[in-house]
């Protein structure tokens, strides 16, 4: 697709969906949070959910976590601006709870058709919700983060949530690590560099349905 009509397909799905009231969510959000970044983006963050920040200004990732996520893209030389940013959910659950299974189930196709549209080489999963909704897996994120996966010619790389790493600063390091690996592949066009060790083979990786993950990888 080129670069005009993926801009022009995202603005269209936003204005389709902006107004979403498929699930309880739609009843405490401030506003909903599309996502935002380069519609051409090759690179791409899916995160969990919206937090009160987020929820109060409609856009992802601009608390302290976001702060973060800016220090770590301008540590690999990138701007938001040349990524694109989203979540699983569109609107913020209460008291910044997890998302709840159903919540997941309803919206993921939103972010389905995101990457659908922004079709990006590489995808950075941000925690445990997206890099199991993505990866089709209930494995943990400790098991998961750093490691490539590659689906159907796109790159999956799960990481810790930026949020998760305020916590627990002992995880920067391995944070700070996990985007110098974006970097290469980034520098690698989305191939994987020969010394890597830990592509893997998603058949023999994750868990689940599989008739679920066909329907899940169908769109992409
Ligand atoms: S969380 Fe998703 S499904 Fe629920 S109201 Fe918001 S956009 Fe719609």
């Amino acid at each position: 697709m080129e670069d005009y009509d993926k801009r022009e397909k995202l603005k269209e799905f936003f204005l389709k969906i902006k107004n979403c009231e498929e699930c309880e969510l739609s009843r405490s959000r401030t506003k909903f949070v599309f996502g935002s970044g380069n519609a051409c983006a090759s690179i791409m963050f899916v995160g969990e959910a919206p937090g009160k920040n987020e929820d109060l200004q409609g856009l992802p990732f601009v608390g302290q976590a976001g702060k973060l996520l800016d220090e770590l893209l301008d540590s690999i030389g990138f701007d938001r601006s040349e990524v694109f940013i989203a979540n699983i959910l569109k609107c913020r659950p209460p008291g910044n709870r997890d998302p709840r299974i159903e919540e997941i189930n309803i919206c993921k196709g939103y972010l389905l058709e995101q990457i659908k549209i922004i079709d990006p080489k590489i995808i950075c999963t941000l925690g445990k919700f997206s890099t199991q909704l993505l990866l089709n897996t209930d494995k943990g994120i400790n098991t998961l983060r750093g490691k490539v996966f590659k689906i159907d010619g796109r790159i999956i790389m799960p990481i810790n949530h930026p949020a998760a790493v305020l916590y627990a600063p002992s995880r920067m390091e391995i944070l700070k690590q996990d985007f110098k690996k974006i970097k290469r592949l980034i520098d690698s066009d989305g191939e994987m560099p020969a010394c890597e060790e830990d592509v893997l083979n998603l058949e023999s990786e994750t868990t689940g349905d599989e008739q679920n993950k066909d329907e899940q990888l169908g769109l992409f």
